[in-house]
């Protein structure tokens, strides 16, 4: 027997003699694949079950309830059985999970998901390529940035832009401001702040964005060292878009004031309202004042794909970076992000070369190490499940649903506009709508009492889930439409529904207002 037949046996042994101890070792390989196999085909039941049986988005049970039935839990006593866990991950999760896919959820920026994005889910975990190298992805680097260039090439940036996958619009909303930072400090004080941290007069840098953008440009804003102050808040105008008069005027006050703008950070689609900065406009005073324009379409970027409203996004060309989010409307599995920047070399601020790693020697031989772009490390290989639903699918089917859903929003504001107990805030571009219960012969008060209360009756009973938000100090009720096989009339029985829990909270008020 040679040394390497031995080490065979000896191994096999080891191997046995584990399982002997321990039982089966769950190791993901060539001799786990039946067990694999039949595990995955228990959990596809149980997901089967859950979607089959589901008649409500949600239970509507109270965390406190929920928490109850974990109380038994004890992390460190395993079942030792694949299907006794997975009935507790079913009694624990499954049971009183929220449903997105349900027609009854319409509250935030979650969409529905399309299923060959679940296949490639599974595969990419299976396989589990880290996205960092190439030596840990090979193809897998290639199809995500083929799809950043696709995603480029929709954005109309330009051949000099390059992007990254993220987990998110949060991330992406990050690097912009990273980079937007930065590169004003090279360009204007000669200055890394990569080598050399901020300089004194960044306490002075300002950054321009509208009253209803997304807070984690604040949160941004904190984490690069910057804070809350150096955000400014532009008013927005009767369509919740960025007042240019107001912009204009904030940032001369600027000037006035000895600070210094860096940055404008339009919203095209704003989480509440689904409305669009005027983008060609601001890319003009962007570039009057010489500063870097960011565009958050985190939400719009479904116009990306859209057959009749990709004109909407007009003006997006011209941003300096751009925030996508693949999970809030390319119907894709959380997390699916990306960030994109004009000229490729502004990202080179989140490169560093680690010699175990990524070497400069493997860029200058042009090998693609995509952690040269992120502020990842270890990454996922995200990017498969886009991949697998535009080569299944193509993107026109996914711009089908979107330009469906705006269709389908709009129909809904003309039906909310001719209910006379309703209010609605905003004449929808995207998928949300903002309104409230408001019947005449009621108070401000009163409305102010019922309408949160409205969303958590319908949230308590499980039975539809919609959103709440706050503007000018008060409080109103939100659909955010994205599932396309909604109809008007599934909507219609929603608003009908909301009418009845109102009436009868203003009917439960009653005695007090005689008393
Ligand atoms: C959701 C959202 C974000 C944040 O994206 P995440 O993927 O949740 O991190 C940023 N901007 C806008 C406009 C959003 O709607």
């Amino acid at each position: 027997m040679g040394n390497a037949e031995l080490l065979a046996e000896l191994s096999e042994q080891a191997a046995k003699h584990y399982q002997s101890f321990f039982g089966t070792s769950y190791l993901f390989n060539k001799t786990s694949l039946a067990a694999f196999k039949s595990s995955i085909v228990d959990g596809l039941t149980l997901i089967s079950n859950a979607v089959e049986h589901k008649e409500r988005p949600f239970t509507g049970i109270s965390p406190q309830d929920l928490a109850e039935k974990f109380r038994d839990v004890d992390l460190d006593k395993p079942h030792h059985s694949m299907s006794r866990a997975l009935n507790e991950v079913n009694e624990l999760y499954l049971n009183d999970a929220v449903y997105f896919h349900h027609p009854k959820y319409m509250a935030h920026l979650n969409c529905p998901i399309v299923y060959p994005a679940i296949v490639a889910e599974l595969i990419l975990s299976s396989i589990n390529s880290s996205l960092d190298t190439w030596d840990q992805s090979a193809g897998g680097t290639l199809i995500e940035q083929m799809l950043i260039d696709w995603t480029c090439e929709r954005l109309q940036l330009g051949s000099d832009a390059d992007g990254v996958f993220t987990s998110g619009g949060t991330q992406s909303n990050l690097m912009a401001l990273l980079l937007a930072r930065d590169s004003y400090c090279e360009q204007h004080f000669i200055h890394s702040v990569k080598q050399d941290g901020l300089p004194l007069a960044s306490s002075r840098f300002r950054i321009f964005t509208s009253s209803v953008s997304h807070f984690s440009v604040q949160k941004s804003a904190a984490i690069l060292g910057m804070g809350y102050q150096s955000v400014v808040s532009v008013k927005v105008d009767d369509d919740f878009k960025m007042d240019i008069e107001d912009l204009i005027l904030k940032l001369k006050q600027c000037h006035e004031d000895n600070l210094i703008p860096i940055a404008i950070v339009a919203t095209a689609g704003t989480t509440d309202f689904g409305s669009i900065d005027p983008l060609i406009e601001i890319a003009k005073v962007a570039k009057m004042n010489n500063i870097w324009m960011h565009v958050d379409a985190a939400y719009g970027c479904g116009l990306l794909t859209s057959n009749s409203h990709r004109h909407r996004l007009t003006g997006i060309e011209q941003a300096d970076s751009v925030t996508v989010d693949f999970h809030k409307s390319f119907f894709q599995p959380v997390s699916c992000g990306a960030f994109f920047a004009k000229s490729k070399q502004h990202l080179k601020v989140v490169t560093h070369h680690a010699d175990y790693l990524n070497p400069l020697s493997q860029s200058k031989e042009g090998t693609p190490n995509l952690v040269n772009k992120s502020i990842q490390t270890t990454r996922r290989f995200d990017a498969l499940k886009l991949w697998l639903t535009l080569r299944v699918m193509g993107a026109t089917q996914l711009g089908a649903f979107f330009d469906q859903l705006i269709e389908l929003t709009l129909n809904v504001f003309s039906l909310l506009k001719d209910e006379p107990d309703f209010e609605v805030l905003n004449q929808p571009e995207l998928t949300a709508i903002v309104f409230r219960y408001a019947p005449k012969v009621l108070e401000e008060k009163t409305l102010e009492r019922i309408n949160p209360e409205i969303r958590k009756s319908l949230s308590k009973s499980g039975e539809v889930m919609i959103a709440a938000t706050k503007f000018d100090g008060r409080h109103y009720l939100k659909f955010t439409f994205l599932n396309p096989e909604l109809t008007l009339s599934d909507i219609n029985l929603v608003i009908q529904k909301i009418k009845k829990v109102g009436q009868s909270l203003s009917v439960s008020e009653a005695p007090y207002n005689h008393q």
